[in-house]
């Protein structure tokens, strides 16, 4: 195992071969319970077979054509995800960085159409081009240089990768007082990440979000949301921007948006909807027609009757359970449908790894925060299964 792979990961010393549902097999054939999919990708689980058949067809059919021509299943899930999303245009990419990039990138140029304060006044000079972009604290926005400097915490910001792209500006949820000082004419887009996954499972008050996308608005900049965790169910609605009440002219999204097979979206609308010529932004990949088969089933699998609800009744259910047991290592449980944080007394990684051994996949998000996101169809029966798992091992590492 060792000595193939770069040493980015640090993966842990498990060799998966299938999976069926919300359970993973290892290559001696030990099952594990599925609490991560794959960060939040694997939405429908492994081996959904109403996905494997779309992708099976699709590969058989056409795999890549790129965006010099347009394909069916292409066309046909950028209406459909439009339709759903009230959207009015899609860009596809890969991945969720590379959704913010095209997202930054057309915050840049609105502004830079826009012209910067003394623009609006009459006069524009160079330097006074609008092209800061706010985001939150304790956000995460990607791994790309620009993504990772819009990323609201200084570990992601390490000297040896300077230079990082300028121009962002990160302001604390919450912090009413800061919205009426950070958008001066230099601002072209506020970007909020909707509930702040990889920064511990943060909520974001909705009344504060509504507010800083109010203050942004009146200031002539964009207002961006970054969905590339929290998009496509996994909150428990097709985008968690919706329950914060703000309605975003940029969402990017990626992660479960085609169940596994690797692909990123950015949406706008209104006057984000026509920033983009041809030319300004592309991807060899983006949209491919496989990718574009595997959305369309997740999207079809979303919009049936009662999954969402589905949805945020299991992560309720998980938080109720976990809350339930009352034990002291247990210092707070939240959350959004299945997009769910559990402070713990212990190291999480030390969690982690003990659930492992003992057949649970389970994340971190921070030093003592287990993070769960379970697949969106993950039954009772295997919820049952992974909390049962959890509940031991908090036993055994938590002291009293
Ligand atoms: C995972 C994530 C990203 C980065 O996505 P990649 O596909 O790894 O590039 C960006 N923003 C948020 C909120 C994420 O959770």
């Amino acid at each position: 195992m060792a000595g193939v792979i770069a040493n980015n990961y640090g993966s842990f010393p498990v060799v998966f071969s299938h999976g069926n549902g919300s359970v993973l097999t290892d290559t001696d054939g030990k099952d594990y319970v599925d609490f991560v999919s794959g960060i939040g990708v694997n939405c429908l689980g492994h081996a959904h077979p109403a996905l494997v058949k779309a992708v099976q067809e699709q590969a058989a059919k056409q795999i890549h054509i790129s965006n010099y021509y347009n394909s069916d299943e292409g066309l046909a899930f950028a209406n459909e995800l439009l339709a759903a999303s009230g959207m009015e245009r899609v860009f596809f990419g890969n991945s969720g960085a590379e959704a913010n990039e095209a997202a930054i990138k057309l915050a840049r140029k609105y502004g830079w159409l826009c012209g910067g304060a003394s623009a609006v006044n009459g006069g524009a000079s160079a330097a006074e081009t609008r092209n800061v972009i706010v985001t939150l604290e304790k956000s995460f926005h990607g791994r790309t240089l620009a993504t990772l400097r819009a990323t609201g915490q200084e570990k992601f910001h390490a000297p040896c990768f300077e230079p990082f792209p300028g121009g962002f500006r990160h302001i604390r949820a919450g912090d009413y007082d800061a919205l009426d000082t950070v958008f001066d004419g230099s601002v072209c887009a506020l970007l909020i990440e909707c509930v702040q996954g990889e920064g511990g499972v943060n909520l974001i008050d909705a009344e504060w979000a509504q507010a800083a996308a109010a203050a942004a608005r009146k200031a002539g900049a964009l207002v961006m949301c970054d969905e590339v965790q929290t998009g496509m169910g996994r909150t428990g609605y097709l985008f968690a921007s919706e329950e914060l009440g703000v309605q975003p002219d940029v969402v990017t999204t990626a992660k479960g948006i085609a169940g596994g097979v690797p692909m990123g979206a950015c949406l706008f609308r209104g006057k984000a909807r026509d920033v983009f010529a041809a030319g300004d932004h592309q991807s060899t990949f983006g949209g491919n027609p496989l990718a574009c088969a595997a959305g369309r089933v997740v999207l079809r699998e979303l919009r049936a009757p009662g999954f969402l609800d589905r949805v945020r009744r299991a992560g309720e259910y998980i938080r109720q359970t976990v809350r339930g047991w009352q034990l002291p290592c247990v210092k707070e449980v939240r959350g959004k449908g299945l997009m769910i944080g559990v402070d713990v007394a212990q190291l999480a990684a030390a969690v982690q790894k003990s659930c492992l051994e003992s057949g649970l996949c389970i994340s971190t998000a921070g030093v003592n925060t287990l993070r769960f996101l379970p697949p969106l169809v993950i039954t009772d029966a295997e919820i049952e299964r992974g909390l049962a798992v959890l509940k031991t091992v908090l036993v055994q590492t938590g002291g009293v």
